[in-house]
């Protein structure tokens, strides 16, 4: 056992880009840690090279976390045990938090090295509204499935904040636009790396640059919030709704535009039901 750490669970988050933006914290706590709980043991390796350590590491991953995960709570008794993903916040679309739920319930020492996070990072590069936000992690890969996600956030009124990867950004800044309409957004990039990149514009103008450029790297999208809402008129309902329905079944093109326009889902169902009704 460490001499210097008591026995419980470390989360300790890492570097997203620059390893110098490792805090002496998390530093101090991966050499002294008895056991290191890792995502990829290769990335980590190459953390520590960094600081100059070894320590020995477990394997904790989305594929064997519910099988070694009362072992590892088993040894939290007697060893300091530090988690720690491949790069930022450990649990934040990273495994852990049912490692923290059982640590705690069966009463071991919990604690967090807080530091490096994408999410919150692109936050403050974006240039939009702070105040409030809202964190989506990953949307579903699929059109449908990523289209219902959107219409449920579209009437929040906070930035929010997604993140994506190269291949999927133009086709998610497109449906972010059908849904949320043309928003400020920003597209932060290579946060604290050599070709970092925030740009901030509309959806629209961010979808069509993106889809005739594919970008490199690992991306935060950040979308601004819905602008004050203005009484939706009646054509403008009818438009959206004309536009939803050439895509969608009524019921779902009217929950689209509700939660796009603010207004109840009821009224908007109702008035599709009436343009979709005999003869029109
Ligand atoms: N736990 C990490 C955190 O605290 O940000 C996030 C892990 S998640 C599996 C990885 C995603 O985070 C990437 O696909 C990308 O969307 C985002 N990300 C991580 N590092 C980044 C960076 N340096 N610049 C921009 N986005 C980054």
């Amino acid at each position: 056992m460490s001499d210097r750490l008591l026995p419980g669970l470390y989360i300790v988050a890492t570097p997203i880009g620059n390893l110098s933006d490792l805090s002496p914290h998390a530093a101090s706590v991966l050499a002294a840690a008895d056991l290191l709980a890792v995502e990829d043991s290769r990335v980590t390796a190459k953390l520590l090279a960094h600081i100059g350590v070894k320590r020995p590491m477990t394997p904790y991953h989305d594929h064997n976390a519910d099988r070694v995960r009362p072992g590892l709570v088993a040894e939290m008794a007697h060893k300091a045990i530090a988690l720690v993903s491949d790069a930022g916040t450990p649990l934040i679309s990273d495994p852990g938090y049912k490692l923290v739920r059982e640590a705690r319930a069966a009463g071991r020492h919990v604690t967090t090295v807080a530091g490096p996070c994408a999410a919150v990072a692109a936050l403050t590069l974006a240039g939009l509204p702070t105040d409030r936000f809202l964190f989506l992690g990953f949307l579903p890969a699929k059109a449908g499935a990523r289209a219902a996600a959107i219409a449920e956030v579209a009437a929040i009124k906070a930035t929010l904040i997604l993140y994506e990867s190269g291949p999927r950004l133009a086709a998610t800044l497109q449906a972010l636009h059908q849904g949320l309409g043309d928003r400020d957004a920003a597209v932060v990039r290579e946060i604290s790396k050599k070709f970092e990149e925030s740009v901030t514009e509309r959806l629209s103008v961010l979808a069509a640059r993106y889809a005739e450029q594919p970008p490199k790297g690992e991306i935060v999208i950040v979308v601004g919030p819905p602008a004050p809402a203005e009484p939706a008129d009646e054509r403008s309902i009818d438009d959206a709704l004309a536009e939803a329905m050439r895509r969608l079944p009524v019921s779902r093109a009217a929950a689209e535009v509700a939660a796009m326009l603010g207004l109840p889902r009821r009224r908007v169902y109702e008035r599709a039901l009436a343009l979709s009704g005999p003869g029109k």
